[in-house]
């Protein structure tokens, strides 16, 4: 059985604003109060782990470390079925120093080009770590395929070329409340919740 989370106080180990905003929201109903890993001036660790959950933890565990706290670190990315689930863990580093999604998602379609099985997922992994070392992971996802031409400005990174499985718009043409109801990171939110915080305010 998982640990349940006790505390006060959880470090979101991302210098990522938008992520920590998104997880601090999600963690509202909870009464827990959140400090992100930039707040504290954590550094942030090399992922040089092998899957999304290796990278997970890795985050996790350098943050609980570092701050004496119990730390949740997130890692996700695109799978897509006919590239052997490229770009997976090197899903940000396609789109390169100047974080250009739109050559990111171009090489995805030179890439897929001919084949005719277009299914990817999204993937999400999440790793909630305490100082004494323990961990417990959760990972989420969501199926469907890949989109070309680009669709849509509302998302982020891959969202204009990712249609869920039985939507017809992609990610980046939904607002946001409809795309967090489906994505990859409210399914492994929802196993996290049930696992380790239970009811809202405890
Ligand atoms: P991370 O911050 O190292 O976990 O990198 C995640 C990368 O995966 C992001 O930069 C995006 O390229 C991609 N990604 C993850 N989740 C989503 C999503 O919900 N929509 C679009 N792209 C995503």
């Amino acid at each position: 059985m998982a640990r349940r989370f006790q505390e006060d106080q959880l470090v979101i180990a991302s210098h990522n604003l938008g992520k920590v905003r998104e997880i601090a929201d999600l963690l509202r109903p909870f009464g827990v109060k959140v400090i992100s890993a930039g707040e504290l001036q954590l550094p942030e660790p090399d992922e040089t782990g092998e899957t999304f959950i290796a990278n997970a933890l890795l985050k996790a565990h350098a943050a609980a470390r570092g701050a004496g706290l119990p730390a949740l670190a997130d890692d996700s990315g695109l799978a897509v079925t006919a590239l052997g689930g490229a770009p997976g863990i090197y899903s940000a580093r396609w789109a390169g120093p100047d974080k250009d999604f739109n050559k990111a998602m171009a090489q995805v379609e030179e890439l897929l080009r001919g084949s005719e099985d277009r299914s990817a997922q999204f993937v999400c992994a999440l790793a909630l770590a305490w100082p004494d070392g323990h961990s417990e992971v959760f990972e989420g996802t969501v199926a469907g395929e890949i989109t070309w031409p680009p669709q849509g400005d509302k998302g982020f990174g891959y969202d204009p070329i990712f249609t869920a499985t039985g939507q017809n718009v992609t990610f980046a043409e939904m607002d946001p409340e409809q795309k967090h109801m489906l994505s990859h990171r409210a399914d492994a939110f929802a196993k996290l919740v049930t696992a380790c915080f239970g009811d809202p305010q405890r």
